[in-house]
C-alpha cells in the first residue's frame, strides 16, 4: 500500500494529504491531553466516538447552512475534509460559566451568563492558548475586521445549533471551542468551521443530574471516559448501544 503523506500531527489528531487535490484526511487519535499536554494518556475508542460525533455535528451544520470544512467519513478513524488555513484562533463561546472562565473571573461553576460571551485564544501551545483581545487579533494581523465579523457570526450560529441538539438529548451546552479556516474561491476567500466539534472541545452537562459528559472527566479525572463520550454518542443516535469503538489502526 502506498504511503500516505503526513502533513501535521496534533495532540488527538493527524493530518494526511487527501486523494484528491484540496482535500484532507483527518485521523482522530485516542490521546487524550489536558493542561497544554502535562497531563496525558490513552483512552481506547475516544478517536472514534469524536470522528463519529463530529461527522454529526457538521453535517448538522452543513444542513442548515454553516459552512464548515467536513465532506465525509472514510471509516471509523477517519473523515475526509476540505483544505484550509487555519485562522491561528481558538473561539471560545460560552453559555454558563466554567472552566478558565470561572477560575479567572471567581465565577461559580454553572452560573448562568446574560449573554453567549466569546473569547479568542491565540493558537500557540508553547504559550498556552493564552487569551487575547480583538485589540491584539487586529494589531498582528492573524484576522481582519471583516473577518472577525464572519467568525463572531459564525460562532454564535453555531451555538445556538449546538444548543439546541444538545438540548434535544437532555444535555446543557455549557461552552465549546471552535476553529475557523480560511478557504479560496478564485478571487474571494471565505471562512469555515474547521478542526472538529466533538466532546473534547465542548463541556456538556446531564440536564437533570448536572453529570459531565465531556473532557473535564479526563481532566478533573471523574470516571471513565469512554463511557461519558458513549452517552453523547448514544443519545444523539450516532453510536447504537452495546457498540464498542474499536482499537487504532494508523495506516500510513
Ligand atoms: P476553558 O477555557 O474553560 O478551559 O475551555 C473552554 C471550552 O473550550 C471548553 O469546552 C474546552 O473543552 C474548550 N477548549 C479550550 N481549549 C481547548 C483546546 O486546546 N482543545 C480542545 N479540544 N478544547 C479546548
Amino acid at each position: 500500500m502506498a504511503r500516505r503523506k503526513k502533513i501535521y500531527e496534533g495532540k488527538a489528531k493527524t493530518l494526511f494529504e487527501g486523494p484528491e487535490p484540496g482535500t484532507i484526511v483527518q485521523y482522530f487519535k485516542d490521546d487524550a491531553t489536558a493542561f497544554n499536554a502535562e497531563k496525558r494518556d490513552v483512552i481506547e475508542g475516544k478517536g472514534v466516538l469524536n470522528n463519529m460525533l463530529s461527522e454529526y455535528f457538521m453535517n448538522g451544520l452543513t444542513q442548515i447552512g454553516v459552512p464548515n470544512h467536513f465532506i465525509r467519513r472514510l471509516n471509523m478513524r477517519e473523515q475526509l475534509v476540505r483544505a484550509c488555513e487555519i485562522v491561528p484562533l481558538e473561539v471560545i463561546v460560552r453559555n454558563f460559566a466554567a472552566g478558565s472562565m470561572a477560575k479567572r473571573l471567581g465565577i461559580e461553576e454553572g452560573t448562568p451568563l446574560p449573554r453567549p460571551i466569546v473569547e479568542y485564544c491565540y493558537k500557540d501551545d508553547a504559550l498556552g492558548d493564552p487569551l487575547v483581545s480583538e485589540e491584539h487579533i487586529a494589531a498582528f494581523g492573524w484576522a481582519s475586521q471583516q473577518d472577525m465579523e464572519d467568525i463572531l457570526s459564525l460562532a454564535l450560529r453555531v451555538n445556538d445549533f449546538l444548543s439546541g441538539v444538545m438540548f434535544g438529548v437532555g444535555i446543557k451546552l455549557v461552552d465549546f471551542k471552535i476553529e475557523i479556516g480560511r478557504v479560496y474561491e478564485g478571487d474571494y476567500q471565505r471562512l469555515i468551521v474547521a478542526d472538529e466539534i466533538s466532546s473534547d472541545s465542548c463541556r456538556l452537562w446531564d440536564m437533570e443530574t448536572g453529570q459531565k459528559l465531556d473532557k473535564d472527566v479526563f481532566r478533573r479525572d471523574l470516571g471513565s471516559l469512554t463511557d461519558a463520550y458513549s452517552e453523547v454518542a448514544r443519545r444523539l443516535g450516532v453510536m447504537p448501544k452495546g457498540a464498542t469503538p474499536m482499537k487504532p489502526t494508523l495506516i500510513n
